[in-house]
C-alpha cells in the first residue's frame, strides 16, 4: 500500500505567510490553507486526515490561542498536533501556547529548515500514534474493530441508550461450518473468506454501528436506534447477502442471535448472553437463520 503524504493545514491572516509556508512544505506534504480560525475549525472538523495545524497567533477576529482551545476541547479534533508560528516572542506567551494544548511553538521570522525539522518530526510521532492506536483498537487480519475496543464501547452505548430510553440491538454471528473451510480449502483460504465476509458486514452496517469480531468466526453487532423487530428484518437481509456474498467462490452462511436492550439490564453481559443463547438456537434450528432472545 502507497502511503499517502501527510496533510498540513497552514493557518494564517497573512497570504504572504501563507505562501512562504505552503512552499516550503508542499515538496513533502499536501497543504491546506485557511485565512482565519473558523475556516481553520470547519476545515480540521471536516477532514479527519489532517496530521498537523501549522496556527498564527495574532489573527482578527478569533486569536489561534481561542482556535486552539476549541481544537483540543472537541473529541474530533482534539488528537491533531498544533504547532504555533507566531511573531509573539515573550516567553508568556509561548508557555500559554503549550498550556492550551500545542506541541511545538515557533517564531517569526522563522527558519525554514526548522520549521522543516519540528514538522517532520511531529508529523512522524503523529502517524505513530495513529498506527498504535489502530493496532489496539482494531484486529489485525479483518481491520475490523477488536474485542478490546468492544468491550470498552459497548457500556458507553448502552448507558447512553438507556439514558435517552433508545432502543439498542445486539447480534452476534457465527460463520455456519467454518471449519470444514478451513479443513478443505486450507487456513489461509479461510483467512481471506473472513475478510471478505467482514467487508460486507461493514459496508452493511452504518457507520454508528459497531461492528467487531469478538473471535476466530464470531462478530459482534451493536445496532443503534433499532428495537429487536427491525432489527431481525435487517438481519435477515444481512443473512441473505451473506449466502449471495461468495468470498473466494465458495458459498458461507452465519447464523445470527439478536437481542434487543431492557430496562432490567445493567450491562454488556446480559445482551451478550441472550444473542449468544439465540445463536445456539440458530445452529439448532438448522443454521444460516436469524434467531431473537429478548
Ligand atoms: P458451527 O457452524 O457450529 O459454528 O461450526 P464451525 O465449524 O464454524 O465452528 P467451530 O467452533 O467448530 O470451528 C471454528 C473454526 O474457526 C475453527 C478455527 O480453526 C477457525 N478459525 C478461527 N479463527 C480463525 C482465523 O483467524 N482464520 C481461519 N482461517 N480460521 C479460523
Ligand atoms: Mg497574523
Ligand atoms: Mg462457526
Ligand atoms: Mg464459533
Amino acid at each position: 500500500m502507497i502511503e499517502k503524504r501527510p496533510t498540513i493545514l497552514i493557518v494564517d491572516d497573512s497570504p504572504a505567510n501563507i505562501q512562504a509556508l505552503a512552499q516550503l512544505l508542499a515538496g513533502d506534504y499536501q497543504v491546506k490553507v485557511a485565512k482565519d480560525g473558523l475556516r481553520c475549525l470547519e476545515l480540521a472538523s471536516a477532514d479527519s486526515e489532517i496530521d498537523l495545524i501549522l496556527l498564527d497567533i495574532e489573527m482578527p477576529e478569533m486569536t489561534g490561542y481561542e482556535v486552539c482551545a476549541k481544537l483540543k476541547a472537541n473529541s474530533a479534533t482534539e488528537n491533531i498536533p498544533v504547532i504555533f508560528i507566531t511573531g509573539k516572542n515573550a516567553i508568556e506567551d509561548e508557555v500559554y501556547g503549550f498550556e492550551l494544548g500545542a506541541i511545538d511553538y515557533i517564531t517569526k521570522p522563522f527558519q525554514p529548515i526548522i520549521v522543516e525539522a519540528r514538522v517532520k518530526t511531529h508529523v512522524t510521532i503523529k502517524r505513530q500514534s495513529d498506527t498504535l492506536e489502530r493496532m489496539a483498537l482494531r484486529d489485525h487480519l479483518t481491520d475490523l474493530y477488536n474485542r478490546h475496543y468492544l468491550m470498552d464501547i459497548a457500556p458507553k452505548k448502552i448507558a447512553n441508550a438507556q439514558r435517552h430510553k433508545n432502543p439498542l440491538s445486539l447480534v452476534v454471528l457465527d460463520i455456519d461450518h467454518f471449519k470444514n473451510i478451513n479443513d478443505q480449502y486450507g487456513h489461509d483460504f479461510g483467512d481471506e473468506v473472513l475478510i471478505g465476509f467482514s467487508r460486507l458486514l461493514e459496508e452493511f452496517c452504518r457507520k454508528e454501528d459497531v461492528v467487531a469480531r469478538f473471535g476466530g468466526e464470531e462478530f459482534v453487532l451493536i445496532i443503534d436506534h433499532c428495537d429487536a423487530a427491525s432489527c431481525v428484518a435487517k438481519m435477515k437481509r444481512l443473512c441473505a447477502d451473506i449466502e449471495k456474498l461468495k468470498p473466494n467462490g465458495i458459498t458461507v452462511t452465519s447464523s445470527f442471535g439478536v437481542t434487543s436492550l431492557q430496562e432490567k439490564d445493567t450491562g454488556f453481559d446480559e445482551l451478550f448472553n441472550r444473542a449468544d443463547s439465540a445463536v445456539y438456537t440458530a445452529k439448532a434450528d438448522g443454521r444460516n437463520c436469524v434467531r431473537l432472545q429478548e
